[in-house]
């Protein structure tokens, strides 16, 4: 079959989800950067969360969910979830388990020039995405007693010990720890360990150990240099997701996906940061990385390695950076030099 030539190929459809919060602002960040370096991405805009809600009467539109079953490809903003018994269930919950996004892969790398307590950090979190306390099965037994309801099976932990031990082989990675609390949660990750150490005996090439969650956060925080894969629950992978940020400088660079066999959601680690929306300071760096997997997800390395290029010299230089990072540039600012960067 005769194949066009790569600068002719017809743009790539992408549902885009600007978010809420800071979400539209990074994202635009996003868009533009992905443009300025010769992406080409059929941007497909839908609301999502409480833009939606607002707008719509719903928090997650059909139009949404059918623009993602078409284009298999998003990126994605923060959407707000309201805390406790008020307003609509996650949304994000709600996309990762309709489209079965089942495995959250998030890289954690310290970047030149930013100022944190370690440098060298080169980790990939791996985090199951669909079941655990996130199936969202509550109950009150009585007055003043609830339940919630940890789901775990063997067909999804098995699926996740799969993915990193594959993430871990494609990306030429030495070892993989588990991390659980299976001292007492004797079953559900008692099973989960059970399942990770059943692929890791398929997998003998790449080391397989495995650490209590409180240790392992111990751990990270003293050496996280020493971390490679982590292999997490829903729970404890959210949780030690926003740590492992926080040791190679924040949320605000952390890049995300979520991914299923047939579709896949990019965005950042963080949420809506409700404290900074609107203000034009939120760091677009994570959002525009998450594009960038994104990119290579689709198979545009080029554009990719680009913006990666440009993003590692905006921070060498060290002169425009958001406050999250020490400086006192604007998200639009950030942008524009990075554009001129690239
Ligand atoms: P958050 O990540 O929004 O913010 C935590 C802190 O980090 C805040 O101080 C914020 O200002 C800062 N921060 C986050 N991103 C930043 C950026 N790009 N640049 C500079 N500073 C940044 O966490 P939160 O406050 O716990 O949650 C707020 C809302 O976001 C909640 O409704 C929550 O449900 C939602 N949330 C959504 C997602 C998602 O859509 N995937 C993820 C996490 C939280």
């Amino acid at each position: 079959m005769a194949r066009r030539p790569a600068g002719r190929r017809a743009p790539q459809p992408a549902t885009l989800i600007p978010g809420d919060g800071i979400g539209p602002e990074v994202i635009d960040s996003a868009v533009r950067m992905v443009e300025a370096a010769g992406g080409r991405i059929a941007w497909d805009v839908q609301l999502a969360g409480k833009a939606a809600f607002e707008t719509l009467g719903t928090a997650i539109p059909d139009s949404l969910l059918a623009s993602l079953r078409r284009t298999r490809v998003g990126l994605k903003g923060p959407l707000e979830t309201q805390i406790g018994r008020v307003g609509y269930r996650s949304v994000n919950v709600a996309l990762r388990k309709t489209f079965d996004l089942y495995a959250n892969v998030r890289p954690i790398r310290s970047l030149p020039g930013v100022r944190s307590a370690f440098s060298g950090v080169d980790l990939v979190v791996v985090r199951e995405n669909t079941e655990d306390v996130y199936a969202g099965i509550e109950h009150q037994i009585a007055p003043g007693v609830v339940e919630a309801v940890k789901v775990i099976t063997a067909r999804a932990s098995r699926r996740i010990a799969r993915f990193a031990f594959e993430l871990a082989r494609r990306q030429r990675r030495r070892e993989i720890v588990a991390i659980h609390k299976a001292n007492i949660m004797k079953l559900s990750d008692g099973l989960f360990l059970a399942c990770a150490r059943e692929v890791a005996r398929q997998h003998r090439g790449i080391q397989y150990s495995e650490l209590i969650v409180d240790n392992a956060c111990m751990q990270l925080v003293l050496r996280p240099q020493d971390f490679d894969v982590l292999l997490l629950e829903n729970l404890y992978g959210d949780i030690v997701s926003d740590l492992c940020a926080g040791l190679v400088g924040g949320l605000g660079l952390v890049p995300g996906a979520n991914l299923g066999a047939r579709h896949a959601i990019f965005e950042a680690v963080h949420g809506t940061a409700p404290d900074i929306a609107g203000k034009n300071l939120a760091n677009p760096l994570a959002a525009i990385l998450s594009a960038t997997m994104l990119l290579r997800h689709v198979g545009q390395t080029r554009p990719a390695a680009r913006i990666e290029r440009a993003v590692s010299r905006l921070l060498r230089e060290a002169r425009v950076r958001t406050r999250d990072l020490g400086g006192r540039s604007t998200t639009a600012e950030v942008t524009a030099r990075l554009i001129a960067l690239l």
